[in-house]
């Protein structure tokens, strides 16, 4: 199984993080997409890559980071793509959550952040909050040339459609094995399997039976299961052909 979307080399993980790793073994997990999405955590995602080979690192600048200072940053990401080995740029995106204040300086870091990686040929990582119109409309500009995934993917089983349209895939993660959840759901009863990628998002959204508390990749399982459960076929089919999906998006 492969978590498509993990950010392990956060603070949460300092003191155990050999432990995490063990229970990935224990859960068959023996590949983990680690995400950067800042200069920091850019850095952070090469140097635990380099230390534990389950790793494969990407970076990008996330929409959290979208301020006057957006050409530097991104500047600074162009120069780092430059010198490390990345499998992806992203995460990055749009998220409208907290705040739409930034809109315009956040639709010019994704634009841009296409360009590089259709520039470099490589996947784009994207997180998509509040915001499904103006990410779409963006992603829709550079459908044939740019390939991805819609992470943690909470939208309509419609726009997921669109999505893949342009090219992507859809990661489900903790969300779907929610009670309540009813779009996920939605999405993992009928998407076409060969477009179905599964991710942690770690430290974020815990599956059941773990809701609440710290994420980890181990617990991409517990997403793998619950999709299975869903669709009705067996837990070895969704690990098989997401594993499959994932190796061939980030050409692992
Ligand atoms: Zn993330």
């Amino acid at each position: 199984m492969i978590d498509s979307h993990s950010h392990l080399f956060e603070e949460e993980f300092k003191d155990d993080l050999e432990e995490c790793l063990q229970r990935c073994k224990e859960n068959n997990v023996n590949k983990i997409i680690l995400v950067g999405f800042s200069k920091e955590t850019n850095l952070k995602a090469q140097e635990y890559s380099k230390k534990y080979n389950i790793f494969y690192p990407t970076a990008g600048v996330h929409p959290d980071e979208a301020d006057d200072n957006y050409l530097e940053k991104f500047n600074d990401l162009v120069k780092f793509v430059d010198e490390h080995k990345v499998y992806a740029i992203g995460e990055c995106g749009i998220d409208y959550h907290y705040t739409k204040e930034n809109m315009e300086i956040q639709k010019k870091l994704l634009h841009l952040q296409c360009k590089l990686a259709i520039e470099r040929d490589l996947p784009i990582i994207i997180h998509m909050r509040d915001a499904t119109k103006d990410t779409y409309d963006i992603l829709k500009e550079y459908q044939g040339k740019l390939r991805g995934v819609m992470h943690c993917y909470s939208g309509s089983l419609e726009m997921a459609y669109e999505f893949m349209k342009l090219g992507f895939y859809i990661s489900l993660g903790g969300p779907v094995t929610f009670k309540n959840a009813k779009e996920p759901k939605d999405v993992a009863m009928n998407i076409p399997l060969d477009r179905l990628l599964i991710e942690t998002d770690c430290p974020f959204l815990s599956p059941e039976p773990f809701r609440g508390k710290r994420n980890e990749s181990a617990n991409v399982f517990y997403v793998c299961k619950k999709i299975a459960e869903l669709r009705g076929i067996t837990f070895e089919e969704v690990e098989r052909q997401t594993e499959e999906n994932t190796k061939n998006l980030f050409r692992i």
